[in-house]
């Protein structure tokens, strides 16, 4: 079955490219701690604006990590997260990606706020959230945000240069878990197929992705696997960053990329549960399930939120205390699902 964009997305494909005046100032931008789908989504659209004419810049709430700098060597002087405020400042429309939700976006939410231009969105999180106004492109049934920039230059003709497929790619692997997660669907693959039709390297990508770590992260991981606590009557799997972790081994939040799986592998584990210290005395949670168990749902009661197998909230309190109230209302949360879990499944 070939791909087919459904008339109403290629609707909306088209529309939220027509927003865009022509050769207008596009700032991009994405979540905190932007990820490999954040970023490939990025670096992916402004190869496609750029060729169509637009000027396209790109600032973010945090700086790129080392790990995806690489997808920026081919648009020189783009990435502009160093001076992000000043660029939101500059732009006559900002796209978001990635995410729905102005409060994801930092420091930088207010900027894009205080600008007053068009907010337009391409995004695959649930449960949605509130941007300023503008075009909406959202799809929570797609693998990543790069599957609908892929969309958005199927539906409005752009021809996709190699450089632009490599950073799309990078965003479904990376969002993906290397296609292996729940998210793989057939049209992924299908979108992944033509990207690498444009000849790109999937081994060179997954170098460049996994394969060109610090050292420091394979030492961070073992610190962090040595935390690990399973409580196998309730399927619960947790592991915490150790304080100060992070400056120990010079690496970044970036660096605990997959190190959740782990605690998710383990045999009769439905949730798994990753802790960390982040700025202003607050806790980063991580979550990620298995089966039936939707934890984007159960972030949300948090003010987090996610997909329905990998989300995040963050809470204010010292480790310990949130991992204690925490703790306490998943295994209560869990009990009540006991049951509702098909062990076949
Ligand atoms: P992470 O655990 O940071 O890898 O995030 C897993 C998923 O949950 C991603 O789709 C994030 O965008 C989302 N997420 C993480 N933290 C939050 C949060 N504090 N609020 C809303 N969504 C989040
Ligand atoms: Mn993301
Ligand atoms: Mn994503």
């Amino acid at each position: 079955m070939p791909f087919t964009l459904s008339a109403e997305k290629t609707a909306a494909a088209r529309a939220l490219v027509a927003a865009l005046p022509a050769g207008a100032r596009v700032c991009l931008t994405t979540h905190v701690n932007p990820d490999g789908d954040g970023l490939g989504s990025e670096a992916g659209l402004a190869h496609l604006l750029q060729a169509a004419g637009w000027a396209v810049s790109v600032a973010n709430p945090n700086q790129t990590p080392a790990r995806f700098r690489f997808l920026f060597d081919a648009l020189p002087g783009v990435d502009r997260s160093a001076e992000a405020v000043k660029e939101i400042r500059k732009a006559d429309a900002v796209v978001v990606l990635d995410i729905s939700e102005l409060g994801r976006l930092g420091m930088l939410g207010e900027a894009v706020r205080e600008r007053g231009v068009p907010v337009h969105c391409v995004d695959h999180h649930t449960g949605g959230g509130e941007l300023p106004a503008g075009r909406r492109y959202v799809d929570p049934t797609a693998a990543a945000t790069g599957e609908l920039v892929w969309e958005l230059a199927q539906a409005n003709g752009w021809p996709l240069t190699r450089e632009a497929a490599r950073a799309l790619y990078v965003a479904i692997l990376t969002d993906t878990g290397g296609f292996r997660f729940s998210n793989t669907h057939p049209r992924t693959l299908r979108i992944a197929a033509e990207l690498l039709d444009t000849g790109i390297d999937p081994e060179r990508i997954y170098l460049d992705v996994y394969a060109n770590a610090p050292e420091g992260r394979v030492r961070l991981l073992a610190e962090a696997l040595d935390t690990l606590v399973v409580e196998p009557e309730v399927g619960l799997a947790w592991l915490t960053v150790p304080p100060g972790a992070l400056d120990r081994h010079g690496v970044s939040a970036d660096d605990l990329d997959g190190v959740i799986e782990h605690a998710r592998s383990i045999a009769g584990v439905r949730l798994a549960l990753l802790f960390r210290e982040i700025a202003g005395g607050r806790i980063k949670v991580s979550l990620r399930s298995v089966g039936e168990v939707d934890v984007a749902s159960f972030a949300r009661r948090f003010g987090g939120g996610g997909h329905a197998r990998a989300a995040g909230a963050s809470f204010a309190g010292t480790l310990g205390e949130v991992q204690a109230t925490l703790l306490a209302e998943v295994r209560t949360w869990l009990g009540a699902r006991t049951g509702s879990v098909d062990p076949a499944a």
